[in-house]
């Protein structure tokens, strides 16, 4: 086994973490040296009011086993004054989980635009928020660890869950393209897609099912990937139950759907070769949308073979 990988000296900020997957990462961070800002409003799981008990809790926790954290109440929207505490408190920020969530589940029929602007707000918002001013400390010292938070109800979709679902995967662009800004200073943006038992899933999942989800079995995935040896950079990793893969978007090798270059198509070519378009026998991973380009060139260039 590797040896115990710790994060002494390490500043880590995590909204949301007075309960479920951010207190169990914040409990561990702390265990292996980390000096951890508990970001936690309190809230009710709709987003509703609002308890620095919550925050307080895990501190008093980590503190107890000898740990250093202390507690920040402000909501994610605010995320500049999240950051201000670990600035005030450590003189410092290393590690960014962006964690905290909550739910408005309805379906899209009965959606309001309220039920949908909370969610991006907390969700999107709130991480790009608290990112944003993160971001000038991790520049200025040529080193940060990000962790967005998806959600399967994403990658997938679920029922009721469209402003969540398609909050979640803004987070995965916004994650792709950070992951692109800031490899160069140093600063590496992956996305973390659990699955655990909490209170968000708590009238989800059958309760025998629900006691094996420990976010305690995902807080080590998060960790690895905050760690200074690990170079990983743009990736979506799901987990759960101590089960770990990462996740990518493949595309098949569709088809050219005309000729010559000076042909139009038109939607019975699209209708007769529908099959070749969406068969994904050899379908591609493209690492970034320079190769993506790149095929496209490959288009032109079967139209001048064939002049
Ligand atoms: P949780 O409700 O147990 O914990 C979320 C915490 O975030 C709460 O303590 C809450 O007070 C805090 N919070 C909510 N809104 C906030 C805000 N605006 N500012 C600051 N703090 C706020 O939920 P959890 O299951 O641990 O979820 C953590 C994250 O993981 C969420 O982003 C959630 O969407 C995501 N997620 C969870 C699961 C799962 O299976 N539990 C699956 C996919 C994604």
């Amino acid at each position: 086994m590797a040896n115990k990988l710790r994060f002494d000296g390490k500043v880590v900020v995590i909204t949301g973490a007075g309960a479920g997957l951010g207190k169990a990462y914040a409990l561990l961070f702390a265990s292996r040296g980390a000096k951890v800002v508990i970001n936690d409003l309190g809230g009710g799981r709709h987003g509703d009011g609002s308890n620095t008990k919550v925050a307080d809790t895990v501190v008093s926790e980590i503190k107890q086993s000898g740990g250093e954290a202390v507690a920040n109440y402000d909501n994610v929207l605010e995320g500049e004054k999240i950051v201000q505490t670990a600035i005030n408190t450590y003189g410092r920020i290393d590690i960014l989980v962006n964690n905290a969530g909550i739910l408005r589940d309805k379906t899209f029929a009965r959606m309001s635009e309220s039920d949908w602007d909370v969610i991006h707000n907390v969700h999107v918002k709130g991480s790009m928020k608290t990112t944003q001013a993160a971001w000038p400390y991790f520049r200025k010292q040529k080193y940060g660890k990000i962790i967005f938070t998806s959600s399967n109800s994403g990658l997938y979709g679920n029922f009721g869950q469209a402003n969540y679902s398609s909050a979640k995967m803004a987070l995965i662009g916004l994650a792709n393209t950070l992951a692109i800004e800031g490899q160069s200073s140093g600063i590496y943006t992956n996305v973390i897609v659990p699955t655990a038992g909490s209170r968000l899933t708590e009238d989800i999942v059958p309760p025998d099912f629900f006691n094996e989800l420990k976010p305690e079995l995902i807080a080590p995935i998060v960790l690895w990937l905050c760690h200074e040896d690990c170079s990983e950079n743009g990736s979506i990793i799901e987990s759960a139950l101590g089960w770990a893969g990462k996740c990518h978007l493949i595309r098949s090798n569709g088809c050219i759907l005309r000729s010559n270059k000076n042909e139009l198509i038109n939607p019975e070519a699209v209708q007769d070769n529908w099959g070749k378009i969406i068969d994904m026998t050899n379908a591609k991973h493209y690492e970034s949308i320079v190769d993506v380009s790149g095929e496209l060139m490959n288009v032109i260039e079967s139209f001048s073979n064939k002049k």
